[in-house]
């Protein structure tokens, strides 16, 4: 996989990981009062009362993050963004698991459950939240499994010793499935880029002529319409050149198709220098391309034909002993406030080359606007 579809796939994976832990700044606070209040068993109230106000900082300060990360949407960012959410959410897990330390009485079971309960939890909401970032997963899993395994171990019993042993066959199961859950999740969003690089290359594929790497046909159609419509609506001058190369049937008898070939890509080459990008340059079929041009009036599309012209008359194609020097004839229409059909304006155009190898070819001709007076 490229390196920008690796960018852009961990950045989704961290979009998810951040979308999960949104849904969690509903729950975390409520949960945060209940532990609280279960705290003061063990407890004096403003402990619990301390405790829980920390941990509500720790909870607005990671929502904080999360919504900055929400507008920031810059992919390139992501390993900053990365460090950023794993302190902004460790400090939240540090505070959940500190309560081992205020909760847990060593010697009283009933303590030892609470404190192993609420980590049970905490495991399990860990792996299905943070599951779609392996790196903050591992280090969100950090504290609640500090926190599951070390009292029962501190314990010293061997029913403590148990405890700690099925906490430990416990994380282990969970972080099977959370990276099982990651890969799958993974391979979906490699699948989702694969599938819109091959759309976006299918499409490019549909607009392109193979031969030349000009636009095809199709293309042209459908943008000189939406042009012509446009320049329409703001009555500006649209010109179309008309191109069509020499003799080109003898080009390809003297030395065969695939050297045609050769100078169809040449002089394609040509005009992809010689054109503006602002211009639609299509090949319509054989050797016979379109140039529309916006915004251009006659004589600015005299001088840009005339320089295409003279520009293909420099080329010189070796193939094989020979060196062939192909010209173009040039037919030029314009729809001075762009109130034309294309159809109309492809016509003249048309008609203005085939008058352009009428006087004798590797020249420009104008056609006679639409109220039939001869411009050239
Ligand atoms: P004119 O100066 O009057 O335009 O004469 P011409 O020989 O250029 O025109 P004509 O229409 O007689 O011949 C065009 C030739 O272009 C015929 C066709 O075989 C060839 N052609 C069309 N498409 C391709 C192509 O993709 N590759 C090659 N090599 N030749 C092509
Ligand atoms: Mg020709
Ligand atoms: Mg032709």
């Amino acid at each position: 996989m490229k390196d920008a579809q690796q960018a852009r796939v961990r950045w989704h994976q961290l979009s998810l990981y951040i979308d999960n832990h949104l849904h969690d700044r509903y729950l975390a606070p409520p949960l945060t009062l209940v532990v609280a209040a279960l705290l003061t068993l063990w407890v004096p109230v403003w402990q619990a009362v301390l405790w829980a106000g920390l941990e509500l900082v720790a909870i607005a300060v990671y929502t904080c993050v999360y919504l900055q990360f929400r507008r920031a949407a810059k992919p390139l960012d992501e390993a900053v963004w990365v460090r950023r959410i794993a302190w902004a959410h460790g400090v939240h897990m540090a505070m959940w698991s500190s309560i081992v330390v205020w909760a847990y009485v060593p010697g009283n079971l009933t303590s030892l459950m609470f404190v192993m309960l609420v980590h049970v939890g905490l495991i399990s909401l860990t792996v299905v939240m943070s599951n779609p970032h392996r790196r903050l997963l591992m280090s969100d899993l950090v504290a609640p499994t500090v926190a599951l395994v070390a009292p029962p171990l501190l314990d010293g019993t061997l029913f403590s010793a148990g405890l700690a042993l099925l906490g430990i066959f416990y994380i282990a199961l969970m972080l099977m499935v959370g990276l099982k859950i990651h890969a799958s999740s993974t391979e979906t969003l490699v699948l989702r880029e694969r599938n819109s690089e091959l759309i976006s290359e299918l499409e490019q594929q549909l607009k392109t002529d193979g031969l030349t790497g000009l636009k095809n046909r199709d293309h042209f159609i459908t943008t000189a319409r939406n042009e012509l419509e446009r320049h329409a609506r703001y009555q500006q001058p649209v010109a179309l050149l008309m191109v069509d190369i020499d003799h080109f049937k003898q080009i390809n008898d003297t030395y065969g198709h695939l050297a045609g070939d050769e100078v169809l890509k040449a002089v394609s080459n040509v005009f992809v220098d010689m054109v503006r990008t602002s211009d639609c340059l299509a090949r319509l079929g054989g050797e016979e391309f379109a140039v529309l041009m916006p915004q251009t009036g006659l004589d600015a599309a005299m001088a840009a034909a005339e320089r295409l012209r003279m520009a293909v008359a420099k080329v010189r194609c070796p193939l094989d002993e020979d060196v062939v020097a192909p010209t173009v004839s040039v037919g030029i229409a314009i729809a001075p406030d762009g109130n034309e059909t294309l159809s109309s304006l492809m016509r003249r155009s048309d008609l203005a080359m085939y008058d352009a190898k009428g006087r004798g070819r590797n020249c420009v001709v104008v056609a006679p606007d639409r109220n039939a007076k001869q411009v050239a």
